[in-house]
């Protein structure tokens, strides 16, 4: 199919203005590997200093726009952005893989996104004042130059939870989306900036060691907002020091699942298991990535999940009845085809379940089927590692503490979940695991944009707590007497 989006294809945003790249790249559709859906422009070092340089000179007139201009703007923006969110999905669809509800569900929690921060803005920027003896006002004020760089998996929520907390607290952003799945990121964004001052937002596009290193080494960027992998967020500080730039890091997870002896494994909890896993193909940084069951509840559980797992209808994402859609990128799905091999050469047994949706179209995508892999131990790959896929490894132990053990046993420390009839136990568990939010009988995704809870460990830096994140891409400063 010839490329549907010709106004943002192959174009980038620099001061107001779209520009074609010189050297371009398809973005091809996951589910149909002939089908391209547009280009995406690979950057020059001269395109990124451009987009700097705009975001440097729109700096100052939008630092001093008033909080209450800066959030009618950004609300008036969130009222062109709804009425185009339908028609968006499909191109969502076709780049990115996952079924239509939920890229439908992540584009509307983008206008939200919008509106709730613009709404949270103006009361949260006036001076706090500081009980005690002596007069103390805490104040804030914008940092400067920001960059957004998002990773393929989730790229419309994770690049507008950095970009609108930024313009919202008086910042001006250059984005880097991945090139992956850059398009649906571009489309919207587009309406966005159209109702800002020019400058305000710029996007380049490009290779992460090109464009993305580019944007991380220029002084004038004072603060990065980086989701990604924890190899890059770890290069990017390493690169930041020089200028002591102010990071915000979401990075890599491992969550592990601990089912206990008395954990209720009723269809719902079974349902948000599945999901937990499965959710996006596996493709979630807060995914399920290792499950640990009680030794007493093992033939249960294996009976259970085996079933939810069999449920699974795969295809593609544009079919109403995909419950789970392809892997993204070549990368990413020969990565996870060789830790399949590599699991089963290790002697564990991989079984693989779900449904094909459509046989005949199968071979023309990234499609894999869901698969359980049992006899596996701590020190296996697919279990020390992140998987981003639709395998999960089931671990058994026998003591509490063993257990718990076994969870923290990772660099990583994002997300966990604890699976009990007892809240009090779950909650001498939260206290006890390396995880910066543990879920009790749930692993989910926070919908709530008031509070967030990034990783511990190599999972991330920045604790987004309050008001939207705004407070992160602010400097607070006193004023007292
Ligand atoms: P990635 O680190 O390869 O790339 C992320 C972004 O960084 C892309 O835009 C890429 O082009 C850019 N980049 C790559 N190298 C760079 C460099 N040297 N300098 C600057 N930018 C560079 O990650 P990915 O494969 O796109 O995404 C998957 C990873 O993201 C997984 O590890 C996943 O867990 C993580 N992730 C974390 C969260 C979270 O909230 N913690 C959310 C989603 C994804």
């Amino acid at each position: 199919m010839s490329n549907a989006y010709p106004s943002i294809s192959g174009q980038f945003l620099i001061n107001g203005e779209w520009v074609r790249g010189a050297k371009v790249t398809d973005v091809t559709n996951p589910a149909i590997l002939t089908e391209v859906v547009g280009q995406v422009a690979l950057c020059s070092k001269d395109d990124v200093k451009q987009a700097i340089d705009a975001a440097e000179q729109a700096f100052p007139a939008w630092a001093s726009t008033s909080a209450e201009k800066r959030a009618e703007l950004v609300k008036e923006a969130s009222k062109h952005l709804a009425p185009i969110i339908e028609q968006t999905v499909p191109l969502f669809v076709r780049e990115n893989g996952k079924p239509q509800v939920e890229a439908k569900k992540d584009l509307l929690r983008c206008v939200e996104i919008m509106s709730q921060g613009a709404d949270a803005l103006v009361k949260w920027w006036q001076p706090e004042s500081i009980p005690g003896g002596q007069m103390v006002q805490l104040r804030r004020r914008p940092r400067g130059v920001t960059a957004v760089i998002s990773p393929w998996n989730s790229p419309m929520i994770l690049t507008f939870k950095r970009v609108i907390p930024a313009i919202l607290a008086g910042n001006t952003v250059v984005v880097k989306p991945a090139t992956d799945c850059p398009l649906t990121v571009l489309a919207t964004l587009k309406v966005v900036a159209e109702h800002l001052p020019p400058g305000v937002i710029n996007i380049v596009t490009g290779s992460g060691a090109l464009v993305g290193e580019q944007i991380c080494g220029d002084p004038r960027v004072r603060t990065i907002a980086f989701t990604g992998s924890t190899e890059t967020g770890k290069r990017i500080m390493s690169m930041s020091s020089g200028t002591v730039k102010k990071l915000y890091m979401e990075l890599g997870g491992n969550d592990p699942a601990l089912i206990l002896p008395d954990a209720v494994l009723d269809e719902v909890a079974m349902q948000r298991i599945r999901m937990g896993i499965l959710r996006a193909a596996g493709q979630v940084c807060s995914a399920i990535k290792r499950v640990y069951v009680h030794e007493s509840r093992y033939e249960e559980f294996m009976g259970k999940l085996t079933r939810e797992f069999g449920r699974m209808i795969v295809g593609n994402g544009m079919q109403p009845d995909a419950m789970m859609g392809p892997i993204n990128n070549k990368a990413q799905y020969d990565y996870v085809t060789g830790l399949i091999e590599r699991t089963k050469q290790e002697g564990a047994g991989v079984e693989t379940l779900g449904i094909k949706l459509d046989e005949e179209s199968w071979n023309q995508g990234y499609f894999l089927l869901p698969s359980i892999a049992t006899g596996v131990n701590q020190s296996s790959e697919l279990v020390r590692a992140e998987q981003f896929g639709p395998i999960i490894p089931v671990l058994t132990y026998s003591d509490l503490d063993e257990v718990i053990a076994m969870a923290n046993d990772t660099e990583f420390g994002l997300r966990a979940s604890v699976w009990t009839a007892d809240q009090q136990l779950a909650e001498s568990f939260a206290d006890r695991l390396d995880a910066g939010a543990v879920f009790f009988n749930n692993h989910t995704i926070f919908q709530d944009l008031h509070y967030d809870f990034p990783g511990l460990k190599e999972s991330g830096l920045s604790r987004e707590t309050q008001m939207c994140g705004i407070d992160l891409f602010a400097d607070t400063y006193g004023f007292a007497n």
